[in-house]
């Protein structure tokens, strides 16, 4: 039967990978989700009759669009701007935008795919989609970022809408780029409503968006601990990244008891023996956040180690909290975590696990919880931030974190009922992906060829 499935899963992902070339990240995130759902789509053969997943892997929709725009010197740039609406069949297309100089039609297609799944663990009416552009808003003004906003969301704003297309942040976009691009829409459209999440808690958004990602990838390392009747308190952390979910993960971990040894970005990364606690994590967003700065200050400052060039799992821990980018840690890298005692891993960013060091946290049995499962608290808190908008009126902060908290012990239950293997290993690549799966598989059934 095994082998059956693998030439369904080969010939699957042929086909993908013919139809779709030169989209590596793509391929890479199908392939996983194809492995997991091949043999649950054999025992429940509507799905194989209905092509949900060929229909799946085939986004809605892709825009492209041209971006230009000035830079404080007069100079004309040409961005490329990319909204990839991949599903629409439980909600509004809902995801984020990135702003990254290696953004390419592969890397948002995979995300977009990732979303879809990820969207739908949350509970929440949402489809998923993804964008952004390969502008990079490191070193650039603030003037030159809102000019390169405006220019990007007078075309993005003929495909969105607060019921159709609901972007948000990602790597790059932030408080200050949804603010530019909020207020284009804005001014095009002539109406306020919730047609971005992430926005400022005065115009319009929720409070807890900001932590949400990084507070939720942290809650659900919990929910697995307690698996193994363990938890947070005492534990030494190595978190990858120093922006937005970086920082709040860090945050979450300290406030219940954790040591947070490092933080790192795409120079390097430092590692702080004596743990980041609250003081030093303020200096991080301030560096990160206000001054824009590199994380090797953060060395100069409090006498930490600098490592140039490389990444931060080396460093002994119980718990690695992946929070930069797809693709971050390697096999051998993998294999240093778990020979150094880490038994946790919990995805802050997307697909940052290869696929050979996904292998070898299954191996070694630890907890790992993938990227839609773990940081779907952020897309959560986004549909959180829609559901204020459309009934206008803001929740508290302890209302919101108090759903969060609740949907990301849900998504952990959901993963468990379809993760659990016979001898009672949890297996959360299994369970989100097919978790994931059903919801927006029946509504596309129910929904007819479309
Ligand atoms: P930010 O832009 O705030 O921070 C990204 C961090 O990762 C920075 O420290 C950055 O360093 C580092 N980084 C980015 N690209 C690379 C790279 N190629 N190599 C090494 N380091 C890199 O982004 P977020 O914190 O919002 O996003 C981080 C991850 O979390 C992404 O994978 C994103 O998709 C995922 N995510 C984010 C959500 C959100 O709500 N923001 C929701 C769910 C997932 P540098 O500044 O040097 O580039």
């Amino acid at each position: 039967m095994a082998d059956i499935l693998n030439v369904q899963v080969n010939e699957f992902m042929a086909k993908v990978i013919a139809r779709n070339p030169n989209e590596s990240e793509f391929h890479q995130a199908v392939q996983e989700v194809v492995e997991s759902l091949m043999p649950f789509i054999e025992d429940n053969p509507k799905y194989k009759y209905g092509k949900i997943l060929e229909r799946m892997v085939e986004p809605e929709r892709v825009i492209s669009f041209r971006v230009p725009w000035v830079d404080d010197n007069g100079e004309i740039h040409v961005n490329r701007g990319y909204r990839i609406e991949m599903s629409s069949a439980i909600g509004p297309y809902k995801g984020g935008l990135r702003f990254h100089a290696t953004v390419n039609l592969g890397i948002l297609k995979f995300l977009a795919f990732e979303q879809v799944f990820k969207n739908s663990l949350t509970t929440l009416p949402m489809g998923g989609g993804k964008g952004g552009s390969d502008f990079d808003p490191k070193g650039k003004s603030d003037n030159e970022v809102m000019r390169f906003c405006q220019s990007f969301m007078t075309e993005l704003s003929r495909h969105i809408g607060p019921n159709t297309d609901v972007p948000a942040g990602d790597i790059g976009v932030g408080g200050r780029e949804i603010g530019y691009l909020f207020g284009q829409y804005k001014k095009l459209r002539n109406e306020f409503t919730g047609v971005l999440t992430g926005k400022a808690i005065e115009w319009g958004g929720s409070l807890i968006r900001p932590e949400a990602t990084g507070y939720g990838a942290v809650y659900f390392a919990e929910e697995m601990l307690k698996t193994r009747n363990e938890g947070i308190k005492g534990k030494t952390t190595v978190i990858s990244g120093s922006g937005n979910v970086a920082q709040y993960a860090a945050e979450k971990i300290i406030e219940l008891g954790g040591k947070v040894v490092s933080f790192s970005d795409s120079s390097g990364y430092i590692y702080d023996k004596d743990g980041i606690n609250s003081e030093k994590l303020q200096w991080v967003m301030d560096l990160k956040n206000i001054r824009r700065g590199r994380i090797k200050e953060y060395a100069d400052k409090f006498g930490a180690q600098y490592v140039e060039g490389k990444r931060p799992w080396g460093i002994k821990c119980e718990i690695a909290l992946p929070c930069a980018t797809q693709n971050e840690i390697n096999e051998e890298e993998a294999k240093e975590l778990v020979k150094n005692g880490c038994f946790v891993v919990s995805e802050g960013a997307n697909m940052p696990s290869t696929p050979e060091a996904v292998e070898v946290y299954l191996a070694s049995r630890i907890l790992f919880g993938p990227g839609k499962a773990a940081n779907a608290g952020g897309v959560a808190v986004s549909g959180l931030e829609m559901t204020q908008n459309s009934m206008r009126l803001p929740w508290t902060r302890k209302e919101v974190d108090d759903r969060l908290h609740q949907i990301m012990t849900c998504i952990h239950e959901t993963c468990v009922k379809f993760g659990k293997d016979s001898s009672g290993f949890i297996n959360y690549v299994n369970g989100a992906n097919i978790g994931g799966f059903i919801k927006v598989a029946d509504s596309m059934l129910a929904q007819g060829i479309v």
